[in-house]
């Protein structure tokens, strides 16, 4: 099975399972309003953002996730932490821009570290020119299709306080907001 937007489609050993759900404890869920807001450019790459973007590739891998943007972990820089490919290492992002290549669009399915349990149809652009620069200030201009464009697009839009119900059809966003309502926990007290 293919990855779904944010969440890798992976069997965890024990324990894996184990640092995921101590990962996703980390990770910032709606309704946090953190993940509304937008990310501010990042003008300072120093040693703070760098070990920011360590900490957010870690986390990522720990989730099982394709991608982390900063916001889920409750700071607004514009950065986020992907994984392109299997081949190569996760990376962090910083100040992307994308332009779609064409004008060719797909739907498929998408997850989000912060909406566990949703999986909702999200329209993209299937080939991008991503635009941005690495954790060291550098440049970097990446043309990403498939998988990988959908990854961007789904970070980026974390960057915008964006969230797949906005992207998603009326019907599967009122499944998706009556999955995540908040739950009555009735606790005993003695
Ligand atoms: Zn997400």
């Amino acid at each position: 099975m293919a990855d779904s937007g944010q969440i890798k489609n992976i069997e965890l050993d024990a324990e894996h399972e184990a640092r995921r759900r101590t990962a996703l404890v980390q990770i910032r869920h709606y309704p946090d309003p953190v993940l509304r807001m937008r990310a501010r450019e990042v003008e300072l790459f120093d040693e703070a953002l760098a070990r920011q973007a360590e900490r957010m590739i870690e986390l990522m891998h720990d989730a099982a996730g394709v991608g982390l943007a900063a916001n889920q972990v409750g700071s607004l820089q514009r950065m986020f932490a992907i994984e392109l490919s299997e081949e190569e290492p996760a990376r962090a992002i910083v100040n992307p821009r994308v332009t779609p290549l064409g004008d060719e669009l797909e739907t498929d399915e998408e997850g989000c570290l912060s909406l566990q349990g949703v999986l909702v149809p999200v329209e993209r652009s299937i080939a991008i020119r991503l635009e941005a620069q690495g954790v060291d200030g550098k440049e970097l201009v990446l043309e990403l299709d498939g998988l990988p464009a959908r990854a961007v697009q789904h970070e980026l839009d974390h960057l915008d306080g964006v969230l797949l119900f906005d992207r998603t059809t009326p019907e599967a966003r009122r499944e998706a907001l009556a999955l995540l309502r908040p739950r009555v926990v009735l606790t005993s007290s003695r």
